[in-house]
Parts: C-alpha cells; sequence; structure tokens
C-alpha cells in the first residue's frame, strides 16, 4: 500500500507540474497556425480564403507563422498534411474538411497534443470553434430565386434537375435540405436528381450529359448547388443543344459565374463574403493559439460559433455585393468578348 501511495503521489506531482510547466510549443515564441483547405476546383479556395485569411492572420498576430495547405479534396491526403502541422508545430489547426465525419480523427489527435481545433466553413464535431454560413438559407436562396424566375417567365410547372454537392461535406446537405424545402412544394417536378461527388465540375458536367434525352424536353432549371457544378450543367446543355438555356442556380460568385450571369448564361449565385469569414476564423485562431475563447454569437452542437449570412446575386445587384466588397472590380467581369 505504501508504494501505491507514493506512486500516486509522484503522478499527481507529474500532472500538477504538467499544467503550470512549459507545454512544448505551446509556450513562448511565434504562434504557428495551420490553415488547411479541402480543394482547388472551386475558386474560392485559392483566390479568396487563403489570401484573406493570410492577411487576416497578419492583422490580428503580426509575428504568428502560417502553415498552409490544400488536399485536392482528397481526405487521407488532408489527414497527412494535418498530422504534418502538427508535427510542425502547429498550436491551433483551422480546418475545412474533406470529410466532415473522418476529420473527427484529426480533432481527437490534435486535441490529445492539446492543440484545438477552428471548423472552418464546414462542420466538424468536437471543434472548438466553427466559423460558417447560414448553409440551409444557402440551398432556400438558390431554391427561391429559381423559381421566382420561373414564375416571373409564366412557368408554373415542368422539369427540374438537381445537382447537389459531395455526399462528405456536411455543407452540401444543409444546402439540397434548404433546397429542398422550396422546390418540393413549388409545382415543379425533380425529374433527376444527382451528389456529385468531391464536388466535382466535370462529373456534374457528365452527369447532365446523361440526363438530357431523358429529361430535355420538359427541362425548364437545374438547381446545381454551386458555381463549379453550374458550369458544368451549362457546358452539358450547351453541348445538348438545348436552347433557349433554362435558368441554373450556384454559389460562391465566382468570377466565370458572375460573367456567365452577365452573359445570360446563369440565373443566379450565392454571396458569402469570405473576408468576415477568414477574419473570424484568423481570430479565433489567435485567441486559441493564447488560451483564450473565440468571440462566438451562437453554437451549433455544443462547439462556439459564428454564422454569417449569404446573399443571392443576379444580374440585378451584381455591383451592390461583389462589386461594392471590391471582390471584382467591373473590368474584371467585363472583358472584352
Ligand atoms: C462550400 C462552398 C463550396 C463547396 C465546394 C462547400 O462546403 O461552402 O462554398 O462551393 O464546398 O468546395
Amino acid at each position: 500500500l505504501g508504494i501505491a501511495v507514493s506512486a500516486l503521489a509522484v503522478s499527481l506531482v507529474a500532472c500538477g507540474s504538467d499544467n503550470g510547466g512549459d507545454s512544448g510549443s505551446g509556450s513562448g515564441g511565434a504562434k504557428k497556425i495551420a490553415l488547411l483547405l479541402p480543394e482547388s476546383k472551386t475558386t474560392r479556395y485559392e483566390a479568396l480564403d487563403r489570401p484573406l485569411f493570410t492577411e487576416a492572420l497578419k492583422a490580428a498576430c503580426a509575428d504568428c507563422q502560417l502553415i498552409y495547405s490544400n488536399a485536392d479534396q482528397d481526405a487521407a491526403k488532408q489527414q497527412t498534411q494535418a498530422e504534418a502541422a502538427l508535427t510542425q508545430g502547429a498550436n491551433v489547426l483551422v480546418l475545412d474538411p474533406v470529410d466532415g465525419k473522418a476529420a473527427a480523427a484529426v480533432v481527437s489527435s490534435a486535441k490529445a497534443q492539446n492543440v484545438p481545433v477552428v471548423a472552418y466553413d464546414r462542420f466538424i464535431e468536437n471543434a472548438n470553434y466553427y466559423v460558417s454560413f447560414e448553409n440551409e438559407a444557402v440551398g432556400k436562396l438558390q431554391a427561391q430565386t429559381l423559381v421566382d424566375d420561373l414564375k416571373a417567365a409564366g412557368k408554373t410547372s415542368g422539369n427540374l434537375a438537381m445537382i447537389n454537392g459531395a455526399p462528405t461535406d456536411p455543407n452540401a446537405a444543409d444546402f439540397k435540405k434548404g433546397a429542398h424545402s422550396v422546390l418540393d412544394s413549388s409545382g415543379f417536378k425533380i425529374a433527376a436528381e444527382f451528389d456529385t461527388p468531391d464536388w466535382s465540375p466535370d462529373k456534374a458536367q457528365a452527369w447532365m450529359e446523361g440526363q438530357l434525352s431523358a429529361i430535355k424536353n420538359g427541362l425548364v432549371g437545374v438547381y446545381a448547388a454551386n458555381d463549379g457544378t453550374a458550369g458544368g450543367a451549362i457546358a452539358a446543355l450547351k453541348g445538348g443543344g438545348v436552347t433557349p438555356l433554362p435558368p441554373v442556380t450556384g454559389q460562391d460568385s465566382e468570377l466565370a459565374a458572375i460573367q456567365r450571369i452577365v452573359a445570360g448564361d446563369q440565373a443566379m449565385t450565392i454571396y458569402k463574403a469570405v473576408k468576415p469569414q477568414a477574419e473570424a476564423a484568423a481570430k479565433g485562431a489567435v485567441a486559441l493559439a493564447n488560451g483564450g475563447k473565440p468571440e462566438s454569437t451562437t453554437e451549433k452542437s455544443g462547439v462556439p460559433s459564428t454564422i454569417l449570412d449569404p446573399v443571392a446575386v443576379t444580374k440585378a445587384n451584381i455591383k451592390d455585393t461583389v462589386v461594392k466588397d471590391n471582390i471584382y472590380k467591373v473590368s474584371d467581369i467585363c472583358t472584352a468578348a
């Protein structure tokens, strides 16, 4: 018994010194923040999220170091990148997961090393902070704009095709749920529906091509969950000789999509202001790196969260949204043909 008690005393002393003492990479020196983005086929990540986060991190913490990686839609690659960031001494991971469920393993190994995780744009269970948009509202706005467009053109029935996002992305399920909540009772028929693996524009295009002979005739509109899949759908419709083009939705306000809206090839997109998103994530990461708490306005499944509002963009408000916020200049959008 004597031995057991002294062993316990030793372990208590060890615990005490662990709590108060040097905790390796966590104490002293410049903090390292890892930003792990999921892919590059969707242009937002390299064009907006990466530079805006880099800038926001510099503003929040002048001497913080950024560790950056992009997983190219490969969940296994992202896990390796997360482990590499931890090995390099990252103090916080800001993770936009390729696969929301698989990312739980990354969170466990980060937490085992006392490294907090910010779930960036896509939710991850047990993360320390979550920054995203009202994602069901994105789906509702897309679908409502499509229905409004059709009704304004005097249509009350006909076929719709629905192209959703990747099954591994928790946001895709929210977009889809929001869209169905509008479309299912709209009087239009969802004649065909597809969950696009990896959000791949090519796979969306191939699927749309394959559907054309069956649904082309009564086709009045296409719900596409983002601008990449919208681009694929529009290429398929044009290639299949569908004229006039039915209205097609999108998301992300990619430059190509804004140009398609101006040209009349795409009906709408969604503007999600990435700047405040990147700023909230960078500030939250710095707070966590310093042992503090991120500012949050709400919570999701127990994770403190900051949730921003999406805006529908049509030809009518391009100037009041992406141009006003300096995402694009009119001269970027209106290049000579
Ligand atoms: C993001 C969208 C993006 C999609 C494909 C979603 O999680 O919220 O903005 O278009 O992933 O990368």
